[in-house]
């Protein structure tokens, strides 16, 4: 459907490997025994938001078809056109500090104490958990204490182990963990991605990560910047050339890859197995590298990275970022 503003959001279908998730899931309505709070957690780049869209598309639709949102209904209609008044996604606002303050848990709460307009279930999604300063997190735990009837929260968490005892025990739990290579794979084709074994090291297994990447150049993009480091670390190219060259991919961007090659080449230093090859340049790099060395450029590149992220410093010296691979 797509309503007068033109806005039509596509229901997201849980991953193929979270197909164990989605049962639970399912069973819990059949039994009529949802959850007030379920914590979906694991690593960045699986799905797991996709999957929280999901749950809560079933959860408000009243025809479901087998154990899905039918995405015809009014309610499948009016939460496409994103105008559901009993669906909310609570997350932190776009380029802003990324911390999720206590007055979007207070939102949160009051729409928890309204009575549901369609007189059925109400779903918030709250992504990511680990968000919210301590706060928001206190007062989330008191809408928690009490749960309104039929409410029903869905925490979304990178991080689990960064959120409070109390909170996660008044969740129930679901551990989503990276698909194994071949569901990763399999999936990844099924996308149209070239060279998924390459994308899916880089993103250290999650597959939503090497999509990203894919999408964003892929293996050329990493190819390029692994081609620029083996210059300037064996001195053939000069780090402000180099620089010149990444100004327009900009200082976080560059810090951000760099981070991700940084992380291959460590893994690939310490299980041979894991060594990309058909790529030259990356080949290179991982002659150069040892271990050691690579350790001493991922704990440097972190607080570049967390600089970086910071709005005020768009001057963040790209030049200074390829020095740090050079340094012996
Ligand atoms: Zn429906």
């Amino acid at each position: 459907m797509v309503d007068d503003t033109g806005v039509d959001t596509p229901t997201p279908h849980p991953m193929p490997w979270q197909s164990h998730a989605w049962e639970r899931f399912a069973a819990s309505i059949a039994a009529n025994r949802v959850p007030h709070a379920l914590l979906l957690g694991g690593p960045a780049g699986t799905g797991k938001r996709a999957l929280a869209e999901a749950m809560a598309a079933r959860l408000l639709c009243r025809q479901p078809v087998d154990t899905r949102a039918c995405d015809h209904c009014r309610d499948c209609r009016l939460r496409r056109a994103g105008s559901h008044p009993d669906y909310q996604i609570v997350e932190p606002a776009a380029g802003g500090s990324g911390i999720l303050k206590i007055e979007a848990t207070r939102e949160l709460t009051e729409f928890s104490h309204h009575t549901s307009q369609q007189n059925h279930r109400r779903v918030v999604i709250l992504n990511p958990a680990e968000a919210m300063n301590r706060h928001a997190a206190n007062a989330l735990l008191k809408t928690l204490e009490e749960p309104p009837d039929g409410m029903v929260l869905i925490l979304v968490s990178h991080q689990p182990g960064r959120l409070s005892a109390t909170l996660r025990s008044r969740c129930q739990y679901e551990r989503l963990g990276i698909p194994s290579p071949v569901q990763a794979r399999t999936w990844l084709q099924s996308q149209g991605v070239e060279a998924p074994e390459a994308l899916l090291a880089l993103a250290g297994g999650s597959p939503l990560t090497a999509r990203q990447l894919a999408a964003e150049d892929g293996m050329e993009r990493f190819e390029a910047l692994a081609a620029a480091l083996g210059g300037v670390i064996r001195q053939r190219q000069s780090a402000v050339a180099a620089a010149t060259e990444w100004r327009p991919v900009g200082a976080l961007e560059t810090t951000r890859l760099m981070q991700q090659l940084a992380i291959q080449l460590m893994r690939a230093a310490t299980d041979p197995r894991q060594r990309l090859t058909g790529y030259p340049a990356f080949e290179q790099l991982q002659s150069l590298l040892d271990g050691e060395r690579l350790a001493r450029i991922q704990a440097d590149l972190l607080p570049l990275r967390e600089a970086a992220e910071q709005p005020l410093s768009r001057e963040l010296s790209i030049e200074a970022l390829f020095l740090i691979w050079r340094r012996p």
